[in-house]
Formats: C-alpha cells, sequence, structure tokens
C-alpha cells in the first residue's frame, strides 16, 4: 500500500525544492504527515483590528487597517531596506523590509487599503514592524470567513521565503485539498465513543482550521489523546512482551532468617505503605518472572529497609543481593546502616566501590564469585564486567536518576535468567512522568512517613538578617544539635563552585570560630577518602557543622542534625531543595531548612522558594517543578525524545494520560497483537510509527 503521507512535501502546491529545502532544514518536517500535524500553537481571531495607538511596549502581533503613505528604499548594500510608512486613522507606524524588496515594491500600490500583521518592536524612539504580513482588503475578506487563523512557529530564514505564519497556513491548506480524503481513524471506534472523541480526520481539519473556540478544544483534545494513546500503546505492549518472555528467579521462601529480621532487628512498626510495598515485591517474586518494579517514595519515607527485606528474601532463598548507590557517601552510608541492621544475622555483607584498596578489591571480587559473600554494596563499579556473582538474584538501584540506561541494563547479564530489579526513586516524579518515563516498570509508592516525624519548619532568610540566623544556629548546636550549610553546584564550573564555598567557609569559619566550633567540610574535589574522612567527623558528632555542596544531597542520615541552611538556594533546582531539606527531620527534635537569596532572584526562582515555602511534601512540589520546568530532562530521556510531544503536555494533560493507559493496557490484555478487526486501525497505524523506538526503559 502506498501511503500518501510519506508523500515528500515538496509535492505540495506552493512548496516546490527550494521551499522544501528550508522547512526541512529548519523545522525538521519532511512529509505530509509531518506536516500535517505541525500544529499551531495559537490562533488570532483575525476579526480584531488594532490600531496605532493603540501599540505599546508590551504589544505582540497586532493587525492593523490602513493605506502606504510613503515607501523608499534606504541604506546601500548589506544595510539595504525597503521603509514604507503606515497610517490608519489614528496615527502611523513604519514598515521595513530586509529582504525581498524588490518583490515587495512591485506588490504595494498606493490608495490601497491593506491589512498587515506582525510584532511591533521599538526602534530609535519609535515604532515599526519588520516583514510584516501584508494582504489588500478584500484578500482579508476572504480570508475572516474564517474567524480564527492558525499561528505557527517559523523562523527568519522560512520568512525570508514567504514561510511566514500565514504562508505556512496557505501550504497546509493545500495540503488538505490533496490529501484530506485519504486520512484514516487509527483509534478504535470503541474508544472514540466512550470518550466522545471526534474523528481523526475532523480534528486535524480542525485544528488547523476551526470555525470556532469549540473545533479547537475537541479538535486538541482528540489528537492529545491520540499522542498520548499511541506512545502508551507501545510501552505497555514491550511491557507485556518483556514480562511474557523474561522468566525469572522464584523466591518461594520466607523463613527464619526473614524472621528474625523482622522481629528481632527492627525496632519500629513498619508503616502501612512499606508493608504493602514489602507485600507487592513479594507477590513478584514468586511469578516466574523477572521483576521490574519502581519504587517511589519521599524522602525519608523508609525506601532503604524495604529494599533490604526484598533483599533478605533473595539471600534466604539461595541468592546473592547487590544495591547500587550513585556516590561513593551514599554507599559508605548505607554499608554502615545495612550493617548494623542486620546485626547478628548469618549474612556477609560487604562494600566496592572506587576507592577499595587493590588487595581488598581483589578480595571481594573473588568472593562474589565464590558465593561467600551475600549482599554487596557499592557504587557504578559493580556494572562493571569483572565483578561477576556466582548466582546474584536481585539488583536494588538506589537514586536510579543518577544512573545511565546503559549502566542499569548491564546488571541484566550478571545472571540468567537476568536478576529482579527494583529501581528508587530519590525524590518522588510527578504520576504522569513516572507513566510515560517508566511506563513499562511496575509502581510502589511508599505514601506514607514513619510516625513521629515532627514536620520540618522552612523558612526564607534575607542576607539583612544574618545576624539573627547567626544566632539561632549558635542556639541550636548549644542544645546538642548539628548543621547542614549547602553552597550551590555550579554544573559549568567546579572551579567556581570551590570558590563559592570556599568564600562560605571561610566566612562560617569566622563566625563559628575554634575550638568552641568544629566545622567539616565536604565537596566534590575532594579525593574519596577525604570526603569519607570530614563525614565521618560530622557523622560521629566530632564537627557541629558541615560545610558541603549538593554531594550531600542523597542518603546521608544523621539523625542529630536539625538545621539544614541553604546558600542561593535560588540556584537549585525544586527536587534537589526538597532532597536538601531531607536531610533533616530525622530524628525526634524539631528540624528547620533556611533558605538564604543573593540579591537577585528570578520570577521562576521565587517561585520555587515559595513553593518549598508552601509544602513539605514530596509529591506536591514535583508537580509543581513540572508545571514551572516541564519535564526536565530525566535520565537522558530528552535525548531519547519520548517527552517530545507534539500537543500533548505531560505537566496539563494528567487525565487524559490516565485514561489513554488505562485503555492501552485494556487492548493490550485482551489483544496483545491487535488482531482483531477492531483494533487493525491501531495496528495499521502503529506499523507506520516509529514510536517505541527509543523506550529506553525497555533495557532498565
Ligand atoms: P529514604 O526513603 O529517603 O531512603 P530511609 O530509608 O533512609 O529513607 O529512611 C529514613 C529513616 O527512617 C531511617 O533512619 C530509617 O531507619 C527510618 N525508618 C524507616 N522506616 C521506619 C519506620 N517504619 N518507622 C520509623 N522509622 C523508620
Ligand atoms: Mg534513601
Amino acid at each position: 500500500m502506498i501511503d500518501i503521507f510519506n508523500t515528500s512535501i515538496e509535492y505540495i502546491k506552493g512548496v516546490g525544492p527550494a521551499k522544501a529545502n528550508i522547512i526541512r532544514s529548519d523545522l525538521q518536517i519532511y512529509t505530509f504527515a509531518d506536516l500535517m500535524t505541525y500544529y499551531p500553537f495559537r490562533y488570532v481571531d483575525r476579526r480584531i483590528i488594532n490600531t496605532v495607538s493603540e501599540i505599546n511596549d508590551n504589544s505582540q502581533e497586532v493587525q492593523l487597517k490602513g493605506f502606504i503613505t510613503a515607501l523608499s528604499t534606504v541604506g546601500v548594500g548589506r544595510s539595504m531596506r525597503l521603509e514604507a510608512n503606515f497610517c490608519d486613522s489614528t496615527g502611523s507606524i513604519s514598515l521595513v523590509w530586509f529582504k525581498g524588496i524588490k518583490w515587495i515594491k512591485t506588490k504595494l500600490k498606493p490608495k490601497t487599503e491593506y491589512i498587515i500583521y506582525g510584532k511591533p518592536s521599538l526602534f530609535m524612539g519609535g515604532f515599526n514592524i519588520t516583514h510584516p504580513e501584508i494582504e489588500t482588503v478584500s484578500e482579508y475578506n476572504e480570508a475572516v470567513k474564517l474567524r480564527f487563523h492558525p499561528v505557527y512557529h517559523t523562523t527568519e530564514k522560512m520568512k525570508n521565503c514567504g514561510l511566514h505564519s500565514n504562508g505556512i497556513a496557505k501550504i497546509m491548506g493545500n495540503l488538505f485539498d490533496k490529501a484530506s480524503s485519504d486520512i484514516v481513524e487509527n483509534i478504535p471506534k470503541m474508544i472514540l465513543e466512550k470518550y466522545k472523541l471526534i474523528s481523526r480526520k475532523e480534528a486535524l481539519f480542525k485544528i488547523h482550521f476551526p470555525k470556532n473556540e469549540n473545533d479547537i478544544k475537541e479538535s486538541r483534545r482528540r489528537l492529545k489523546f491520540e499522542e498520548l494513546f499511541f506512545l502508551q500503546l507501545s510501552i505497555v505492549a514491550s511491557k507485556y512482551n518483556k514480562q511474557e518472555h523474561t522468566k525469572g528467579f522464584i523466591f518461594n521462601k520466607i523463613g527464619p532468617l526473614f524472621n528474625t529480621f523482622y522481629h528481632n532487628n527492627i525496632h519500629f512498626e513498619l508503616t502501612n505503605a512499606q508493608k504493602r510495598v514489602v507485600k507487592e515485591i513479594n507477590t513478584d517474586f514468586k511469578k516466574g518472572r523477572q521483576m521490574n518494579r519502581l519504587l517511589q517514595g519521599d524522602v525519608g519515607s523508609g525506601k532503604t529497609l524495604v529494599s533490604l527485606m526484598s533483599m533478605i528474601i533473595a539471600i534466604e532463598n539461595g541468592f546473592q543481593a547487590a544495591m547500587m548507590a550513585p556516590t561513593e557517601i551514599l554507599a559508605n552510608q548505607h554499608y554502615k546502616t545495612i550493617s548494623k541492621l542486620l546485626e547478628g544475622l548469618p549474612i556477609k555483607v560487604e562494600i566496592l566501590t572506587g576507592t577499595t584498596k587493590p588487595k581488598e578489591k581483589a578480595r571481594i571480587i573473588s568472593a562474589l564469585r565464590s558465593g561467600e559473600i551475600n549482599l554487596i554494596i557499592g557504587t557504578h563499579i559493580l556494572i562493571e564486567d569483572y565483578v561477576e556473582f556466582q548466582n546474584i538474584g536481585l539488583v536494588v538501584i538506589d537514586e536510579q536518576h543518577r544512573f545511565g540506561v546503559a549502566q542499569r541494563a548491564s546488571m541484566w547479564k550478571k545472571n540468567n535468567p537476568p536478576p529482579h530489579i527494583l529501581v528508587m526513586t530519590a525524590t518522588p516524579i510527578p504520576r504522569t512522568l513516572a507513566m510515560t518515563v517508566y511506563g513499562d516498570l511496575d509502581y510502589s509508592v511508599i505514601d506514607e512517613l514513619p510516625p513521629g516525624r515532627k514536620p520540618i519548619k522552612t523558612i526564607y532568610l534575607p542576607q539583612s538578617d544574618r545576624i539573627k540566623l547567626i544566632y539561632f544556629l549558635k542556639k541550636q548546636i548549644a542544645a546538642g544539635r548539628q548543621i547542614y550549610m549547602v553552597f550551590p553546584l555550579i554544573y559549568e564550573s567546579p572551579k567556581l563552585e570551590l570558590r563559592d564555598l570556599m568564600d562560605g567557609f571561610e566566612r562560617v569559619s569566622r563566625e563559628f570560630p575554634m575550638p568552641e566550633y568544629q566545622i567539616s567540610i565536604v565537596h566534590g574535589q575532594q579525593k574519596p577518602e577525604v570526603q569519607e574522612y570530614e563525614m565521618n567527623r560530622f557523622i560521629n558528632h566530632e564537627t557541629q557543622i558541615l560545610v558541603a555542596t549538593t554531594v550531600i544531597e542523597v542518603g546521608v542520615d544523621v539523625p542529630n542534625a536539625t538545621v539544614m541552611l541553604i546558600e542561593n538556594a535560588e540556584r537549585f533546582g525544586l527536587s534537589q531543595l526538597h532532597q536538601l531539606r531531607g536531610r533533616v527531620g530525622r530524628g525526634g527534635e524539631q528540624s528547620y531548612c533556611i533558605l538564604t537569596t543573593g540579591d537577585k532572584v528570578s520570577n521562576e526562582g521565587r517561585s520555587r522558594l515559595s513553593t518549598m515555602l508552601k509544602s513539605n511534601d514530596g509529591f506536591v512540589i514535583a508537580e509543581s517543578d513540572l508545571k514551572l520546568r516541564g519535564p526536565g530532562d530525566i535520565n537522558g530521556t530528552r535525548q531519547s525524545g519520548i517527552l517530545d510531544f507534539k500537543i500533548a503536555d505531560i505537566a496539563q494533560d494528567g487525565a487524559i494520560l490516565q485514561a489513554a493507559r488505562e485503555e492501552a493496557f485494556d487492548l493490550i490484555e485482551k489483544d496483545s497483537t491487535l488482531q482483531t478487526e477492531a483494533n487493525r486501525v491501531a495496528r495499521v497505524f502503529m506499523q507506520c510509527q516509529t514510536y517505541g523506538k527509543n523506550i529506553w526503559s525497555n533495557i532498565s
């Protein structure tokens, strides 16, 4: 079957080879289908005519009606331009062309009334419009029959060859003349009816050429659904295939090891959420399929313990378990916590990191091969090929956003069938993102904090209150508490980062002089041994203050620390701020997170800080971050393109996404290869698409 939508755009009337080249290079639009799904980003109501007198500094595109009263070419060579004086009944404005001068000159006639459209800019004290779109009133009268005109993103290069927004609209019209009768439906009828979605043909036409607001609304809803539905369909299909085809180890024994741990080694009651998640994981272990599960939970919700219990189950069933952490500091911290939690149990735990001494490293590697070690905690080094296991059954990846895709995937190869995989996030990510970026993983959430925690008080403090701040900190220290002071990390320049930190450190040393006060300092430029030494001084309460960069962002657990002071807080991302805040509030004492800023704070920075002041809930913060910043770059997703939507917006379209995902599950469960007549439309469409090619979480 020849698909007309795969035809190259140069065969659309009004395009041709030269324009096609520019469209291809500037917009990456190659085919009829690409162009048809190049949606307008807004609409102008063509009935609204502005006046020259209305124009001000904040004016966006305006539409004016009037006459050209003067026309002249000024300047020579490169700066040559055509200037026109354009008047309506309220005043005049100049129009300027740098390109296509000859053509414009022949087109413009005196005493003819024109409608012009463009964005005014301030130039030498007056307003002008460069390269306005221009049409005669009779052309306008024809055009205004369609009240809303689509506005498309375009580029300078495109405008220079007549492809300003209206130019695109014109070729879009030609494309529809040629191809609209070939547009076929791709969503099964039952789903269309259930959600009252308009047909594909209608939606595609109406999104470009709406007659009224309802057309815009209904076409957008339909096309968003379509986009999310097909993405989910490919994610769900791949999840289904993987589940069908990847065998996994069965751990069906829960015996003395687990029970002793549960009854003797933990001195608190698990939260209901923790119990539920342990059950979910345990159910997976009995299925005979490889588990791929994402565990979400707010900072301090007790993910480590849940993962440890899963590892104990693996060990009890005769397998080894591994826990991988993104930093040396965190691996050390886990090693300490876990060794302590396992005291008295016959489980051999070791740690392997980049700084493990060669002799020790050789011993550990051989003990992993022989099976002598039951539980290994480590950093990226665990991925290396020379780290082999006798029989690994479960890999836990903590703070998994710090690991690349390939790195995680390589843990699959450590046994056959592959070990079960449990990935944990540092801070929550919004549900909509999780459904997409981790959509083929099973999902567990700990949505409850252990009881008895006092909510952390978050305070914003201007620099002018520094003296008050120091007084407060000294009082905390006098009461036996400890303090973190964090300085921003500047990714582009480790040197600058260090300077900020060192300046800060000097100031803090003056404010908190020895010998009364002892200060640790930790940053990314230190050797890991030094980092560990400085960390340990703080953990062992030999120092009261820890000055650090965000290397302490994840995992560090010092319950006696009650103050997290974040300097230049406006320079941190929201989830980072929340993660840092999670370092305190881990003991029984009231804890504080104090945010300070420089003099200049952007609006976005301000919104981040106010979000922090408003909420302590990581799930709320993650949603707000998504709305403020967009999805960002979770795990190299930007590169994969999985979040490059043409029309859907993951921050706004949660409800549509949820529905699309449910329908996708339903379809795949009933008809995994979409063979039924009703589902044929979706299958045919999927086969013509590239959806799913880049879904990297397939391999995690
Ligand atoms: P995170 O989810 O951020 O990784 P952790 O696993 O580090 O959180 O747990 C935070 C702290 O809470 C640890 O000190 C841990 O021992 C403690 N904790 C975990 N579960 C419970 C519980 N059910 N009751 C009381 N304290 C708990
Ligand atoms: Mg943790």
